[in-house]
């Protein structure tokens, strides 16, 4: 399970409808609990570095995201999870998204965003110990 908060949650929904009909993504901070879920206590904006086809494609810059994990461990946060928005299409990973993910245990979480408008939010976790043998699985977000 992932533990959003109600701002957090609307924030990384209304990052998807800014960078329309771009994707985005982020990086999301908190803390992996003794339960198995997972706590965000901060989604971080991130560049999108893809731009050949930044409609259907994200990448982080590894810079930026050795920063952000460098900021979230000054706070006691990890990373705990990605996000990314799918411009008009489902909030469904799609077979890139699966090959290049590669953090096992965290959430990403998918925003489609329809017309401008975020739409629907899911979660996925990644899940396995090795490379070829990862896989997505569908994960509840609860928010509070
Ligand atoms: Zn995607």
């Amino acid at each position: 399970m992932l533990k959003l908060s109600q701002p957090v949650y609307d924030s990384l929904r209304r990052h998807g409808e800014e960078t329309y009909p771009h994707e985005c993504c982020g990086v999301l901070l908190g803390r992996f609990e003794d339960d198995g879920s997972r706590s965000v206590t901060r989604a971080v904006r991130a560049g999108n570095t893809r731009d050949d086809s930044p409609h259907n494609r994200y990448n982080i810059d590894p810079k930026e995201l050795i920063r952000i994990q460098k900021e979230g461990r000054e706070r006691g946060e990890d990373i705990v999870g990605f996000y990314h928005s799918h411009p008009d299409h489902p909030a469904q990973w799609s077979s890139t998204d699966l090959a290049e993910a590669h953090w096992f245990g965290c959430s990403y979480v998918i925003t489609s965003v329809e017309k401008g408008r975020a739409a629907v939010t899911n979660a996925f976790e990644l899940t396995g110990i090795e490379e070829d043998k990862k896989k997505f699985i569908d994960e509840q977000i609860s928010i509070s």
